[in-house]
């Protein structure tokens, strides 16, 4: 038996949880999880909320709430979340909480104690206006380097490099939008230098990391290691454990990671057995393994672990730091500064949450950046889950239950073609097995769909529709071999999606424990029990109407390029007028245009009009328009225009503007 220790990196409680989040760092550990634990692996799975650091007491500013409100409506809104796609932990717990607080001081303590901490004096970004410096998110500017615009005093989105808030140029305040100035401060800095060679070392022997990981902690080791603030100068936060340290806290990412730690002691104290988290953090065969997003890997695998080294305790390492790479949607990145998202809160309004983590994971970010778009989530649950693996269990339910009142039972030998069915179902239930230990969820959707697919063939193959009514022991050949298919693939599958699996597992009459061994147990027979829908399929219309909010949310996020400005007499300039709709008919060879006369006072005027895309002519007889008079009459395809017909544009969709209330026509517009 291994045993393990998993997290995920802790959500930061001043915002929802979107369906990145879940595919980056949540998903692929709650799959790890469960697949160990049907293994009979002893695991825990620990995970908590993020609550100190600028971003959380910006908000509570900018609210004019304290930053433990912020905190506890996150948190709960969070949870919420996670068991709305069935992401379980053993523990999640939250860092304003006391415990945390005693225990990263102590992390502090120690790492000062062994030298690893050194005082220094450094300059900040202040901010004049409101008296006070400006650290990580409170301050925005150029990233030095990429180059990419407002980049965060913390950390870039765009390339992921850290960054001093002091390195970043055109730097502005996010409290009071001014240019800030450099004013002195003292603060504590880990070492990370002197722990370089140890920390090379150490890293050496994780050969077996992803190639992504790996590649990130080159890049960030080849440009040698500095020494890293780790306090700062706001009042949220945990408090530096020195005399004449007022309004100076310890960094949030120095006491994150502890999260991890103090939450086991949490999870062990609320078992009724206080001493139990040091089963996992100091026994030296335990695996420490850290779910986290790409963002999150230099903190990972070199400063936590730097501070982990240097502890009086004899903590473990972390074993894997298995980081995902970025979710994008529609080809575009998740922002939630521009509430570019789909947050997991609103999924599940709509669809089943188990649809989630089937699409997140045969999509998973696992080596490189994905994309989620709705029509690909769409076919992925209609095809893989609804036509394939629902319609295998569908077939096989309707026929045992109409020729054989539901009861398959085991055939004495078995043909050929089944016995091949078996065979090359099982390699993919080996393959399945490693895909799990190895962190491959792709790959295991990929081989499971597979076997239902090998399922579908063998069925079609075999006839039993046929077979039924000239030698009725095939066609029950048949079912039972496609039966231990389905209990085969109700374990293994499981761990993806666990809801859907334990409803098959109820229609064919099977115990709501598993395990993986049991992939082996001898079945003499089965019993087919009431049949409910697996997967019902997605249609059109919810696809377009999700389609249709992600739109809404891209339009309100289009930057507009604004002309120069002008006089009022340039505008006064200008004649337009209310006219009427009395003739409109479509213009041969042109499948824009549409000729349209306008009536108005005692004139008419000729109009031709691109609008043939989107008005048909009887749509427009009739109606009031807007339209400018004054423009200089010009020839369109050997027409004579006469005025110009006001619309409004929208992704080249034009509306025609109409008055709100009836007016006479010839009313001026001002
Ligand atoms: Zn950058």
């Amino acid at each position: 038996m291994t045993k393990f220790l998993v997290t995920s990196g802790l959500p930061y409680a001043n915002g929802d949880l979107h369906i990145g989040h879940v595919a980056g760092a949540y998903l692929p550990a709650d799959i790890f999880v469960r697949f160990q634990k049907l293994k009979g692996n002893d695991i825990i799975y620990i995970c908590g909320t993020d609550e100190h650091g600028a971003p959380i007491s910006i908000k509570a500013e900018s609210e004019k709430v304290s930053p433990q409100e912020i905190v506890k409506r996150y948190h709960e809104s969070i949870k919420q979340a996670f068991d709305d796609v069935g992401i379980e932990f053993d523990n999640f717990s939250g860092t304003s909480r006391e415990e945390h607080h005693r225990i990263s001081q102590d992390f502090f303590s120690n790492l000062l104690e062994a030298g690893f901490i050194n005082k220094k004096t450094t300059p900040q970004f202040y901010d004049e206006e409101h008296k006070r410096f400006l650290p990580d998110r409170y301050v925005e500017g150029i990233c030095p380097h990429c180059g990419e615009d407002e980049a965060r005093g913390d950390q870039c989105d765009s390339c992921g490099k850290l960054i001093e808030a002091i390195q970043l140029k055109s730097p502005k305040s996010k409290i009071s939008g001014n240019t800030p100035i450099i004013k002195d401060t003292t603060h504590w800095f880990l070492n990370l230098p002197k722990l370089e060679n140890e920390l090379q070392e150490w890293l050496k022997t994780k050969t077996y990391w992803k190639e992504n990981v790996h590649n990130f902690i080159m890049s960030w080791l080849n440009e040698g290691l500095i020494e890293r603030a780790i306090t700062r100068d706001i009042n949220w936060g945990i408090k530096v454990p020195l005399k004449n340290t007022d309004g100076k806290v310890l960094y949030v990412w120095f006491d994150a990671p502890i999260g991890y730690l103090s939450s086991t002691v949490e999870w062990a104290k609320l078992q009724g057995k206080p001493d139990k988290w040091k089963d996992y953090w100091l026994d030296e065969n335990c695996k420490l393994i850290h779910f986290v997003g790409k963002d999150n890997i230099p903190f990972h695998t070199i400063i936590w672990p730097a501070m982990l080294m240097k502890q009086k305790e004899n903590y473990i390492l972390p074993h894997d730091v298995p980081a995902n790479e970025y979710l994008s949607i529609n080809g575009k990145k998740i922002s939630t500064s521009k509430n570019y998202a789909i947050w997991v809160k609103d999924f599940v309004k709509y669809f089943d949450g188990e649809y989630l983590r089937y699409v997140l994971a045969a999509n998973a970010p696992e080596k490189k950046d994905s994309d989620f778009s709705w029509e690909d989530f769409q076919n992925k649950i209609n095809t893989d889950l609804a036509n394939i693996l629902g319609n295998m269990a569908n077939r096989v339910f309707a026929f045992s239950k109409k020729y054989f009142d539901g009861v398959i039972l085991k055939p004495i030998k078995f043909s050929e073609i089944s016995k091949k069915v078996f065979e090359k179902s099982d390699i993919l239930f080996e393959d399945i097995e490693k895909d799990y230990s190895e962190y491959k969820v792709r790959k295991a959707t990929r081989d499971i769909i597979e076997i239902a697919r090998i399922g579908n063939k063998y069925f079609d193959e075999t006839q039993p529709w046929k077979t039924v009514k000239l030698d009725k022991a095939k066609a029950n050949e048949t079912l039972f071999v496609c039966a231990e298919l389905l209990r085969k693939i109700s374990i293994v599958f499981s761990p993806i999606i666990p809801k859907s699996m334990n409803k098959l597992r109820e229609i064919l009459k099977l115990t709501k424990e598993i395990d993986w061994d049991s992939l082996q147990t001898k079945i003499c027979e089965y019993n087919i029990g009431e049949v409910k829908p697996l997967f019902p399929k997605i249609q059109d219309d919810e696809i377009k109407y999700q389609n249709e909010l992600l739109n809404k949310i891209e339009n309100e996020n289009v930057e507009l390029e604004h002309k120069d400005e002008i006089e009022f007499d340039d505008f006064m300039k200008m004649e337009l007028r209310i006219a009427e709709v009395i003739k409109a008919e479509s213009i041969k060879k042109s499948k824009k245009l549409l000729k349209v006369v306008l009536k108005i006072g005692n004139e008419t005027r000729q109009v031709i009009a691109g609008i043939s895309q989107f008005y048909k002519p009887e749509d427009l007889i009739g109606k009031k328009v807007v339209a400018l008079f004054n423009l200089k009459p010009r020839k369109v395809m050997g027409i004579e225009s006469q005025a110009m017909i006001l619309s409004a544009e929208e992704n080249g969709k034009l509306s025609v503007l109409i008055p709100d209330r009836s007016v006479s026509t010839g009313s001026e517009i001002r």
